[in-house]
């Protein structure tokens, strides 16, 4: 059971994009939502921001120009308050993300520690269209949020994608939960799912959503 959930960003995005830090909300809600709850999304402003942002700095890879996502999830729940499992926490940055296997992330979710970091970086790298910025974003949260909230393994899927490597754990159908892995490509999903019933997830999954509401 949750009572609250929380989001926090980079300096950068709330001092400079506070719009997307609503759009990730949106998608967290729409989550919330869906499994039914209508508790409070927090934020801590500017006190977490600055903490967010040193910690980005500090796991930035510099040749990259990315941060090492695990590095920096590791590091907010090490030597933070965040990344108590009771209360689902959101982190939006705004630098690009790695992790060990891809060349780019654009979130990433632990679900046993509570904790999702997503950023903004590719989207705001490929539209200068705020509509767009927003549209993105808000469906990454959503996605993200949901892996947070219940849906993670192949077995939490009605149809899983049987495909390898970052396919696994993922849904197969037109959802929310499809992966995706260009800008282009979650643009054209979000736009897709916009006007959908059930924030874009399919029936599967918001059925594992439901179920695992208490989880
Ligand atoms: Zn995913
Ligand atoms: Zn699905």
């Amino acid at each position: 059971m949750i009572d609250r959930a929380r989001i926090n960003s980079s300096q950068e995005v709330l001092s400079g994009r506070r719009d997307l830090l609503e759009a990730a909300a949106s998608g967290i809600n729409d989550v919330l939502v869906i499994q039914g709850f209508d508790v409070p999304l927090v934020t801590d402003g500017e006190k977490a921001a600055q903490v967010i942002s040193a910690y980005a700095a500090e796991t930035l890879n510099h040749r990259r120009g990315q941060v090492n996502v695990t590095d920096f999830a590791l590091d907010m729940v090490n030597n933070t308050d965040l990344g108590n499992p009771a209360v689902p926490d959101f982190i939006l940055l705004d630098t690009d993300l790695f992790n060990e296997r891809t060349n780019f992330v654009f979130g990433c979710t632990w679900a046993s520690l509570g904790l999702s970091v997503q950023s903004i970086a590719r989207v705001m790298r490929y539209t200068n269209d705020p509509g767009l910025q927003r549209l993105h974003t808000r469906h990454v949260a959503r996605h993200e949020f949901a892996h947070l909230r219940g849906l993670n393994k192949a077995s939490d899927y009605l149809k899983p994608d049987s495909r390898e490597g970052i396919y696994q754990g993922h849904c197969a159908d037109t959802c929310t939960m499809r992966q995706c892995v260009t800008v282009e490509e979650a643009i054209t999903q979000a736009k897709e799912l916009e006007n959908h019933e059930l924030a874009g997830f399919c029936t599967g999954c918001f059925r594992t959503l439901w179920n695992k509401r208490y989880n």
